[in-house]
């Protein structure tokens, strides 16, 4: 099968100012388009060819096919997940409920994700998924990992390579993550569980 470039849902200078429209074409045009272009041409004439997104993130061996599968599944959730104007800037519904169990509330959702994603050594993401049992849990991924890999359901991804992030804050870790809560479409990301 052809992997497919996912479709933004907004222009892109419109998560201004906490994405740029410089770094949303270098990282949706550039970084997503390579990553999309490797792996097609990388699952040519292997057992992958055949196999789905998810279905190559979760078996395939550490290696370039996983490495490039990883990435296209991570970047098509989290540009996915974006909305200029979110109807809703907390979680709602079963969403809302399920944090509220597990984390406490919404803001020790907030300081525990960001803390996870601000700590990653080196490049990476953090992910808030549900477990088989329906629990949420929040896990950080080196490189491009992604946490199907370990039977897990992506909800929410944030992404700590330098590339999502560098043009606008540079070194300024923290201060990207802290904005990115503003452009989260919660309905986006409760219609994944
Ligand atoms: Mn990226």
């Amino acid at each position: 099968m052809t992997h497919e470039m996912p479709k933004l849902p907004y222009a892109s200078n419109a998560l201004e100012p906490v994405i740029s429209q410089q770094t949303v074409e270098f990282h949706y045009g550039k970084h997503l388009q390579t990553y999309v272009n490797n792996l097609n041409n990388m699952v040519k004439g292997t057992p992958y060819e055949t196999k789905g997104l998810e279905a190559i993130v979760a078996t395939a061996p550490d290696g370039a096919i996983y490495n490039n599968a990883g990435q296209v599944l991570n970047h098509t959730l989290y540009f996915l997940q974006f909305n200029p104007k979110p109807a809703s800037t907390v979680p709602t519904g079963k969403l809302a409920e399920l944090i509220n169990r597990d984390f406490g509330s919404f803001e020790d959702f907030k300081k525990a994700f960001t803390a996870e994603a601000v700590a990653l050594f080196g490049s990476g993401w953090a992910w808030l998924s549900v477990d088989k049992n329906g629990k949420l849990v929040i896990t950080k991924e080196a490189n491009g990992g992604n946490p199907v890999r370990a039977g897990l359901k992506p909800l929410l991804g944030f992404d700590v390579w330098e590339h999502a992030y560098y043009l606008d804050y540079q070194n300024r870790r923290a201060d990207h993550l802290a904005a990115l809560w503003n452009i989260i479409d919660w309905e986006v990301v409760g219609n994944r569980l």
